[in-house]
């Protein structure tokens, strides 16, 4: 081998993976094991006490996952990374190792509904409060920042109009703050935004959706970046202060600059206990590897189904970044330029009783609430993931009775567009 850094294709195919030492096998076996013999007594004392990297039980790790944790992490181009249940575990993990009952985080407004409510409800019983800010509006986010904050939460392509985020110009806020930003990435995908290059601490995916890519398993990953110092100021105790679960040692000062994923293992991971199934790490390993082809696949007819839908004389107006006259095409240049990602809003003429029409009349689009499937997807969100809303309160997140959500897949455009024009037109 030369000494060249291999490109993102070739990460997506190999890192992490090596053929299997002891049987040869080429594809990454499914370890489908709870635990693992010790060496002898003193291995098993060594791995206990975190003085030696191993494989002790499944809930703590597993080979499988952590060929999933390498290539991921060398996708994202971070230090480390950690795989879990699913995307909200992975974010109830990271919130722990930075959180104490009484601190706060700051949240962009628009993201994915599941996070909203998992911020606004699920998390408040911790002790932990969510403080939101419109991520169109950075001064928000400063004007947000307390002694109480320790980190701000964004996602790069953001749920449900796939509007594009000025991550550098938030990160430019949380270094101010000294706090990590944590940016979901889940809508994006390392193939097409890296956050870490714009100045991201910390990147969280549902590998549920575009990762994994054909909507048959779920998953989650935390990948540290390795830029926060976190013993500045004694802000964050899980990591820089001295562990009674692991005979007294300070993460930080062990693990350096993959601390915070150690973190979210030994001590979110082992106690909490979403652990991933291995067979599911297989299946995300599996899909990850065509990850590139899929996500420009994607891309490409989420551009063409917007561009016709923007002509189409029942509709409205489209949201999609990929569109010279969106509000973000400017952001989406910079951020993506390979491509806005396969997630957009559009609104219809006819309103909620057209929005419930097309949903209806769609054949070749599954009307579910999921999204990044190679399969193309609708949701009318008025009247299903937000029918609990009042209409101002679904106007205001971008889910008004005549808005429909598509997540484009990578099947012909040309069937994508007949489909919803028989629908639209009928
Ligand atoms: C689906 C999703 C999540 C939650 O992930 P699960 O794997 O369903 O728990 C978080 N963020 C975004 C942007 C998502 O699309």
């Amino acid at each position: 081998m030369s000494d060249r850094l291999p490109g993102f294709s070739t990460l997506a195919v190999h890192a992490g993976a090596q053929p299997d030492p002891t049987t040869g096998a080429r594809a990454t076996p499914i370890y489908q094991t709870t635990s693992f013999v010790f060496n002898d007594a003193d291995h098993a004392a060594s791995l206990f006490g975190l003085q030696a990297f191993g494989n002790i039980y499944t809930r703590i790790g597993n080979p499988t996952n952590a060929v999933l944790e390498e290539r991921v992490a060398a996708l994202e181009g971070g230090t480390a990374a950690l795989a879990v249940a699913s995307g909200h575990a992975a974010q109830v993990v990271i919130l722990q190792q930075l959180l104490q009952p009484g601190d706060e985080f700051i949240a962009a407004r628009k993201l994915y509904g599941g996070s909203i409510n998992q911020f606004t409800h699920a998390f408040k019983s911790f002790g932990w409060n969510v403080v939101w800010a419109d991520p169109d509006d950075i001064a928000s986010f400063e004007r947000a920042v307390t002694p109480r904050t320790k980190a701000i939460f964004i996602e790069s392509i953001a749920n449900p109009a796939g509007s594009i985020t000025d991550i550098e110009a938030i990160s430019t806020v949380a270094r101010k703050a000294g706090v990590p930003l944590i940016v979901d990435n889940t809508l994006a995908s390392p193939y097409l935004i890296r956050p870490i290059d714009h100045g991201a601490d910390i990147v969280v995916h549902s590998l549920t959706k575009f990762l994994g890519g054909h909507g048959n398993s779920l998953g989650g990953i935390i990948v540290d970046a390795g830029t926060f110092d976190w013993s500045t100021g004694g802000k964050y105790p899980m990591l820089s202060e001295p562990r009674p679960e692991y005979h007294g040692i300070r993460l930080q000062e062990t693990f350096g600059n993959f601390a915070f994923a150690i973190a979210c293992r030994v001590l979110g991971l082992r106690d909490l206990g979403p652990a991933l199934s291995p067979f599911n790490a297989f299946m995300i390993l599996t899909g990850i590897e065509t990850l590139p082809l899929r996500m420009q696949k994607h891309c490409d007819n989420a551009k063409a189904v917007a561009e016709f839908l923007a002509g189409h004389p029942a509709v409205a107006s489209v949201n999609y970044a990929g569109l010279a006259s969106d509000k973000y095409n400017q952001l989406a240049r910079k951020y993506a330029p390979k491509g806005a990602g396969a997630v957009f809003t559009f609104s219809l003429k006819g309103g909620y009783d057209a929005g419930v029409s097309l949903v209806s009349k769609l054949q070749l689009f599954s009307h579910l609430a999921n999204v990044g499937d190679t399969r193309s997807l609708v949701i009318h969100p008025a009247s299903t993931t937000h029918s609990q809303l009042d209409d101002a309160a679904k106007v205001k997140s971008g889910a008004g009775p005549d808005v429909v959500r598509l997540s484009i897949g990578i099947e012909d455009k040309e069937d994508l567009i007949a489909d919803l024009e028989q629908a639209l037109g009928a």
